[in-house]
């Protein structure tokens, strides 16, 4: 079999992220807040790369990155989480190693700071892969995650996008903007799925994958998206593929996306971009689901595939510099 160039010369570390996709328009963005976008994805990329430059892990360096997010609020994770139909932040994340296949998640949980370093203390110190809710809380609380106030939480232009929703009586998918309705079926331009996630090979070859989100504007009865369910948002495999997912999170569980993708990979003997193309570009888009992923595999080439206008996203390989990119 002929060998890629990466798989002759072994590549070095690489952590690629992404802050969700959807009709992102550079008519619609100013100047600062596409620089606001730039400067928070350049941090998150830093703060991964940091790790993997002394040697640490993949699953080190995603959680880490997916941290800086976490605490801006441009992004529809942590501080920057949406509302729920009664006003509250519900929150989901996922995270999985691919070097032992061992994974942590959480789903519905509020007031923790940062969902995806409960999401690790799941994988590292319980014996389950997903808590929610009042216990994962409860969990939390056992291994000194930081909690933060409903004020901290509380973004005007989430509230303002949580009573237009409201008033349409539709549930939104989006982080900001306000024509970003979607109820049932995707039906209005405008949409943005802020979820935030990250993937990354380090030097030692080994793969992980991250993804946070607070889900959905006005969600109701506990919804559960695909960012904290293993296959469907989050996946990592050292054998084939790290991969994190964003978009109408309904069909991304019912496609089981990220598994399918590395599945393709394994089963077919498929490049991950062809892969990847498959299922968003022609399954989801048959079935008319937005979205797109990040993934990275064990060769360290990496993708980003989306069927939407925009995704907000960066890259860091060993050696390079940084980079991102919003628009197609
Ligand atoms: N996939 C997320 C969800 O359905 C939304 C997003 O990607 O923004 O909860």
């Amino acid at each position: 079999m002929l060998m890629t160039t990466r798989e002759k010369n072994g590549p070095g570390y690489c952590l690629v992220i992404h802050g969700g996709v959807g009709t992102i328009l550079q008519e619609n963005m100013s100047a600062e807040k596409e620089k606001a976008y730039e400067l928070s994805l350049e941090a998150a990329l830093k703060a991964g790369e940091e790790i993997l430059e002394r040697k640490g892990s993949a699953l080190q360096a995603v959680e880490a990155a997916l941290r800086v997010m976490e605490d801006s609020p441009l992004f529809n994770a942590g501080k920057g989480s949406v509302f729920t139909h009664d006003g509250t932040i519900e929150m989901d994340a996922s995270i999985m190693d691919g070097r032992t296949g061992a994974a942590g998640a959480v789903a519905a949980v509020s007031g923790i700071k940062n969902p995806i370093s409960l999401a690790l203390k799941v994988l590292q110190h319980s014996d389950h892969v997903m808590l929610m809710g009042k216990g994962a809380e409860q969990f939390a609380r056992m291994h000194g995650c930081v909690f933060e106030t409903e004020a901290y939480f509380h973004t005007d232009a989430r509230y303002e996008q949580l009573q237009m929703a409201q008033q349409q009586d539709k549930v939104v998918l989006d982080h900001s903007g306000a024509n970003t309705v979607m109820a049932g079926n995707v039906e209005n331009g405008g949409r943005k799925l802020g979820t935030i996630g990250a993937v990354a090979r380090d030097a030692a070859g080994n793969l992980a994958a991250a993804t946070s989100t607070g889900g959905m504007t006005n969600k109701r009865f506990g919804r559960i998206g695909d960012t904290p369910l293993i296959g469907a948002g989050t996946y990592a495999s050292n054998q084939n593929c790290a991969v994190s997912c964003t978009g109408h999170g309904e069909y991304f569980i019912k496609n089981v996306v990220a598994y399918d993708v590395a599945a393709l990979m394994a089963y077919k003997g498929w490049s991950l971009q062809k892969a990847a193309d498959y299922v968003i570009n022609k399954k989801l888009k048959a079935q008319q689901a937005e979205g797109g992923l990040i993934a990275i595999d064990r060769w360290g080439n990496y993708i980003f595939t989306f069927n939407t206008e925009g995704m907000y996203r960066g890259v860091v390989e060993q050696g390079k510099a940084i980079e991102t990119r919003i628009y197609q």
